[in-house]
């Protein structure tokens, strides 16, 4: 290990929210889709993030309740 290699799932990460954008170019999300597909961590990512915006559409004019928000929190995995 050199520490300068790119770790997969940190570059996984920084397209995960153009890949929810759909403004990925097509080499990119075949390479996002192949590390989703390998990689257990990044696929709950994925999963929760998703979910995450399809309640932020509904609840849009909705100000979130605290305990959904606290639970929202605890549900975040943290990067480092
Ligand atoms: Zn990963």
């Amino acid at each position: 290990m050199t520490g300068i290699e790119k770790d997969p799932c940190a570059h996984c990460e920084e397209m995960m929210q153009p890949y929810l954008d759909h403004t990925l170019t097509e080499d990119e999300r075949v390479e996002a889709e192949a590390h989703l597909d390998a990689c257990d961590w990044c696929r709950r990512r994925y999963r929760f993030e998703e979910s995450l915006r399809i309640y932020v559409r509904q609840a849009a004019d909705e100000p979130m309740p605290d305990g959904l928000k606290r639970k929202l929190a605890a549900l975040r995995i943290p990067l480092n």
